[in-house]
């Protein structure tokens, strides 16, 4: 994912699920406290959740550029109405996305691996005062009783920058990828691995940190495809609930839902398919 560039410079089992509605753009504003996670998926690994106390956390927005961004998404960023917390787990441009115009649009704070927040600074894509720098096992506590850990991906990261004084493209490093463990005000906890391939400590992330539920990679190409994903699942996270992402966007990435579901066949843990602009509730 090089070649386009970044524009403009416990209570586990009370949480039960529910698909709630299809694409429709929120109207600007606060949403209400519903005492529930509300989750929209955006495509690929863009997530808008709403937490139980009303706060909007933006995940990953890749919305303008993004072939699977529901249409009043991707024509216009105030369709996520306001934005409390934006969360970016690397620096590649299908996760990097609109991060930085949303969080100047809504003078909301980026949180994002400390060694690509620096060339955002560096570079002038964001002020500093709009940035938070922080690293594996890092807890944050951004928001009011929202409290995200950063913890580790298997993958990379890179930045790809249109420099406006040549109008050319530059690569340059953006530290490593990482996933957040993002717990709600009511103790719920959302596992957004961000992009990852296999590795045996996601048995520890999910032993430590209890997942109620897990948003995985399931594309294949530059993270687990639908047969690596699903062993991770059976062998090493086994969640309570977990739901595919970052598949169908590319055409590289031969990983499929339907893949995906029929390597969960016969596991207790509940797989929830989602169609993009949907929403769905814990
Ligand atoms: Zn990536």
């Amino acid at each position: 994912m090089k070649t386009s560039r970044v524009t403009g410079g416990l209570l586990s089992l009370a949480f039960a699920a529910s698909v709630v509605t299809g694409a429709s753009a929120q109207a600007q504003g606060g949403p209400a406290a519903t005492g529930k996670t509300e989750l929209l998926w955006l495509g690929q690994a863009s997530f808008r959740i709403k937490s139980p106390g009303g706060k909007v956390i933006v995940v990953d927005p890749w919305l303008t550029n993004g072939p699977k961004a529901p249409a009043a998404y991707k024509s216009d960023l105030n369709a996520l109405g306001k934005v409390d917390l934006l969360l970016v787990t690397h620096a590649h441009v299908d996760h990097i996305g609109d991060a930085p115009a949303i969080a100047k649009l809504n003078n909301t704070v980026l949180y994002g691996p400390a060694d690509m927040i620096t060339p955002l600074v560096t570079l002038g894509v964001l002020p500093a005062n709009l940035t938070h720098r922080f690293n594996k096992s890092g807890h944050v506590t951004p928001l009011p009783g929202i409290k995200v850990t950063a913890v580790k991906a298997e993958h990379s990261s890179l930045l790809v920058w249109n420099n406006p004084a040549t109008g050319k493209n530059e690569a340059h490093p953006a530290g490593e990828a990482m996933g957040y463990i993002i717990q709600m005000e009511n103790g719920f906890k959302i596992w957004h691995m961000g992009d990852t391939g296999l590795f045996p400590d996601m048995q520890f992330i999910s032993e430590h940190y209890k997942p109620d539920l897990v948003l995985i990679p399931i594309g294949g190409n530059f993270t687990m495809d639908h047969d690596d994903a699903a062993f991770a699942a059976r062998t090493w996270i086994k969640p309570k609930n977990i739901i595919p992402i970052h598949y169908g966007a590319n055409p590289i990435t031969k990983g499929t839902l339907a893949g995906f579901q029929a390597a969960m066949q016969g596991s207790p843990i509940k797989v929830f398919p989602m169609t993009e602009g949907q929403t769905i509730e814990f």
